[in-house]
This record gives C-alpha cells, structure tokens and sequence, in this order.
C-alpha cells in the first residue's frame, strides 16, 4: 500500500491537526490517543513516511528504527509504567484491523491487560 500522505497522524507530524504531545526527538512523536483504552495509552510514531512496521522494517534506516525503538522505551518510562508493566501493540493491515495508516506503537498502562487476545475462534 503507498504512502497516503493525508492521513491523520501525517497532518499532525505537520502540525495541521493538533495533538496531546508528551515526546518528541529526531525520530518519533508520542502523544495521546484521542480514545484511550487504559488509563496509559501513548501513540507513538515515527517522523519519516511509513505505512506500518511491514513497510518501516523493509525501508527504514538503521538509524531510524534505532531512534524509534528507544523512544517507544523513554516514553513508556517518562509515562511511568516500566516497573508496573505495560503492553505495546502495533496493528498492520485488515486483519489486524489498522485503522491509521501511518506506523504508530500503542503504549497501554496503568491497569491489568488481563489476556493477549481477546478469545475467538482462530
Ligand atoms: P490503529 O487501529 O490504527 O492501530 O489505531 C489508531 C488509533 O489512533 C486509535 O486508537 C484511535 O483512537 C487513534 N486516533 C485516531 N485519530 C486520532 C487523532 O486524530 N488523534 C489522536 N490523538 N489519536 C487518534
């Protein structure tokens, strides 16, 4: 899938649409999710274009991943969920139900994410 450069996490790396920043650095923006589904849910994404981590682990620089790897760990820090545990989660395509196609990293804290997966059928 190519880059659509209109979408929402695009115009708020442009500073088009506003957001509830909490970190940004050379390599990533976090801020919150405008729906939050656990008292700790941080958005993180990367500054360069990236559908998802399919297209961001086949093109990203070593220093891009790099940089975002260790800002998906300073925020979660910085948020204070390190020692009580947290979950990170990144949705890639249909299946897994994306619904913004710029890479983004969930970070959920802040309460017990109970299972995995919610039970289905597979
Ligand atoms: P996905 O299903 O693509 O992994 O998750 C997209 C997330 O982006 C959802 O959790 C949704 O609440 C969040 N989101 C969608 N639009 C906006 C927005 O304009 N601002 C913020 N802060 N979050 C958004």
């Amino acid at each position: 899938m190519p880059y659509d450069d209109q979408n929402i996490f695009a115009k708020i790396l442009r500073g088009e649409i506003p957001c509830n920043k909490v970190y940004e650095d050379d390599f990533a923006l976090a801020f919150h999710d405008i729906n939050p589904l656990a008292p700790c849910h941080v958005l993180v994404i990367p500054k360069g274009a990236y559908v998802s981590l399919d297209d961001f682990s086949d093109k990203a620089t070593d220093a891009e991943i790099a940089g975002f790897i260790r800002a998906v760990g300073h925020v979660a820090r910085e948020q204070g969920v390190h020692e009580s545990g947290y979950r990170i989660l990144a949705n890639h395509g249909r299946d897994a139900h994306q619904e913004v196609p710029h890479l983004h990293i969930h970070i959920f804290g802040k309460r017990d994410m109970k299972g995995m997966l919610a039970k289905a059928p597979a």
